[in-house]
């Protein structure tokens, strides 16, 4: 069983025209379309499944400053106050709470890593804090094992996967957004060698903007426009538990496992390091650009090939015809397959640390397919080779927490606003022109 996103009316008809054409009803693409509309452009948001059903229904829900890229932290903060004031402002619950995340540990060049970050987080005003080995067995309570000590965040937190984006997407209807699932863009429709609009399978849609938020699929699309975007994937395999007791209120990393706490008294829960990068097509394909964050992940990873070679965003797909169905109608909601070794292993280790758990069992079990690039922080940005197309992907599984900065910045930049924060970080260009990436931040 894998997580039900909330259910979002979809409009009848296909407008004809409008200022911009969001693809992607992910948390990404349904929070460009909510500012853009706020800004007053006439929207219309496509989506080939359901609003969220791939990575933002399938997420821990964790939105956290704590390890994040710095080159990412203006833009978490922008989204921290946007969880608060959109839950606010479109009366709708996102599910969104500052419950505080703590990450607890055994190792010292774990904590040091930790508490270099938060060092460094100091001059965004971030005050999360390091925590003595007691202070970690205050923070993890019925817990029997004993940490060297640990991290606490406490204005970080979590929003609900199931909730957010279906909820923003309902708020973005309500400002006018035309919303259409079940509708996969098949391609851009470029005139004179700029964006006139899309084709979907229901018919074209004229814009003079597009905004590609396609998640893993974003590759895929434009490739089918000689536009290269690196982007690698990771099958990711989280369970949820039955309801039980609280032992923590919104998120705790430990060396074993991560729990998250839901609103309903649920856990997801996902066992350390058992993220799989499987070798594709698009991957090989990439392959030179990821090489150096492979290398510094490989310890996280574990490689392999699966079905996601013959099938899927990154298999093998010939230059298709806007005339006929594309692999976005053929991948509704594209649902990999879960690991299933990883629950009854990890579920025991939940009992072992916490025995007032004992009467939990296995809710449901799903994975995710996250969407990598080479640095590991997404593109959210114009590309300078078709006038009128922008991006906002590539969040690298850290995307649902920032998802409504960064529709607010790729809206800002859509309209041709002043950013709301500086994108220069997230340019695409720097994915082809040779640039330097630097070392990607922790996971
Ligand atoms: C197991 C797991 C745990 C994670 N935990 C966290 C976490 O705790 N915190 C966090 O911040 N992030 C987390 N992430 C990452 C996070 O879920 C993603 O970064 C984020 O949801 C990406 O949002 P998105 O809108 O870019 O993509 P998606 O949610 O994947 O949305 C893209 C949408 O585009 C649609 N689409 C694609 N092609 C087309 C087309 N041609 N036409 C129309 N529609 C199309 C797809 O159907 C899809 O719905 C996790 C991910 C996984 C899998």
């Amino acid at each position: 069983m894998h997580p039900i996103p909330d259910p979002v009316p979809s409009d009848a008809t296909l407008p004809s025209r409008v200022d911009a054409v969001v693809i992607g009803g992910g948390i990404a693409g349904v929070a460009a379309a909510y500012f853009l509309a706020k800004k007053g452009h006439s929207v219309a948001l496509l989506e080939k499944g359901q609003i969220a059903g791939e990575q933002s229904s399938r997420n821990w829900g964790w939105c956290r400053t704590q390890n994040r890229d710095q080159r990412e932290l203006p833009l978490q903060l922008l989204s921290m106050e946007l969880w608060e004031t959109l839950s606010r402002e479109t009366a709708e619950d996102l599910g969104f709470r500052r419950n505080g995340l703590i990450y607890v540990t055994k190792s010292e060049s774990e904590l040091a890593t930790w508490s270099n970050w938060i060092d460094m987080a100091r001059q965004y005003q971030v005050r999360n804090t390091v925590l003595s080995p007691a202070a970690a067995k205050r923070l993890t309570p019925g817990n029997e094992q004993d940490w060297i000590g640990g991290i606490h965040a406490p204005t970080d937190g979590r929003a609900e996967p199931t909730m957010a984006a279906p909820r923003l997407a309902r708020a973005a209807r309500a400002l006018g957004v035309s919303v259409h699932q079940n509708c996969a863009v098949r391609g851009v429709d470029v005139v004179g060698g700029k964006v006139a609009g899309v084709v979907t399978e229901r018919g074209r849609i004229a814009a003079d903007v597009v905004l590609c938020a396609a998640g893993a699929w974003s590759s895929m699309l434009l490739r089918r426009h000689g536009i290269d975007l690196p982007q690698a994937g990771i099958r990711s395999t989280v369970f949820a538990t039955t309801p039980g007791p609280e032992v923590t209120p919104g998120g705790l990393v430990t060396p074993d496992f991560t729990l998250s706490r839901r609103l309903d008294g649920s856990y997801i829960v996902a066992a350390q390091n058992r993220g799989r990068l499987e070798v594709t097509p698009q991957g090989v394909r990439y392959a030179r650009q990821f090489w150096p964050t492979f290398k510094e992940r490989r310890k996280s990873l574990r490689m392999g090939v699966g079905r996601s070679f013959v099938t899927g965003p990154e298999a093998i797909a010939r230059k298709w015809s806007f005339d006929a169905p594309t692999p976005f109608e053929r991948h509704r909601v594209y649902a990999p397959p879960a690991d299933r070794g990883v629950a009854g292993p990890a579920l025991a280790k939940v009992i072992a640390s916490y025995p007032a758990l004992s009467g939990i069992g296995i809710g449901g079990l799903w994975a995710g397919w996250i969407d990598v690039t080479p640095d590991s922080i997404p593109v959210i940005s114009a590309i300078d080779q078709l006038p009128g197309l922008f991006l906002a992907t590539g969040f690298s599984g850290h995307g649902f927490g920032i998802g409504p900065g960064a529709g607010r910045l790729a809206a800002d930049i859509v309209a041709g606003d002043t950013p709301s924060v500086d994108p220069h970080a997230f340019r695409y260009a720097r994915l082809v022109d040779g640039s330097v990436l630097g070392k990607p931040g922790m996971m």
